[in-house]
């Protein structure tokens, strides 16, 4: 079973192969990118924000019913993402439909006034989208700051996380694959 990466338009661009390469180091999967037209809704205007359940809820229903994808799937957007009782999340995945996304807009140095740096964006995307996709494929969050399924809550946390899984999640990914 293959991994699935949809990259939205608006997402930045040329960075797609980088990162799906650093994912399939991490991951030890190799994904593969996939276009498909895809609408992205949840659009909440007093936030200026898309509401990542939302945007889940049409993945699953289009990708199930309309679209033959083999395996899990991560859409990677620039919108910036919020679900219910957050100020925002870097990604957000729902395990039992195999869909999964992930933001880029906080993980851009602009945001945070310093320095554009597509090494860092490329860095924190690959991290972000292999924590998504590893709960595509089982794994829970860690309590390893430095792992991959760490759920970090600020930029200096997601950075602080190396591009691997730890052992502990590494062994259970691998006894998922094989069962
Ligand atoms: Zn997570
Ligand atoms: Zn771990």
């Amino acid at each position: 079973m293959g991994i699935n990466i949809l990259w939205d338009p608006q997402a930045p661009a040329g960075i797609e192969l980088p990162v799906a390469r650093m994912i399939a180091m991490i991951l030890r999967k190799e994904p593969a990118l996939v276009e498909y037209p895809f609408l992205i809704d949840g659009y909440d205007r007093n936030r200026d924000q898309h509401d990542a359940q939302k945007i889940l809820d049409r993945l699953q229903d289009t990708f199930t019913r309309r679209y033959e994808i083999d395996g899990p799937l991560l859409l990677v957007t620039s919108r910036d993402l919020y679900v219910n009782g957050y100020d925002f999340v870097f990604g957000l995945a729902r395990p039992a439909c195999g869909v999964a996304v992930v933001s880029t807009a906080r993980l851009e140095n602009d945001y945070y006034d310093r320095m554009p740096d597509d090494t860092d964006l490329i860095d924190r995307a690959a991290k972000e989208g292999a924590h998504e996709l590893g709960h595509l494929l089982g794994l829970d969050h860690c309590p390893d700051p430095e792992c991959v399924m760490f759920r970090p809550r600020t930029l200096d946390e997601l950075d602080r996380k190396r591009k691997m899984l730890c052992p502990v999640c590494r062994e259970a990914l691998a006894s998922r694959a094989t069962r």
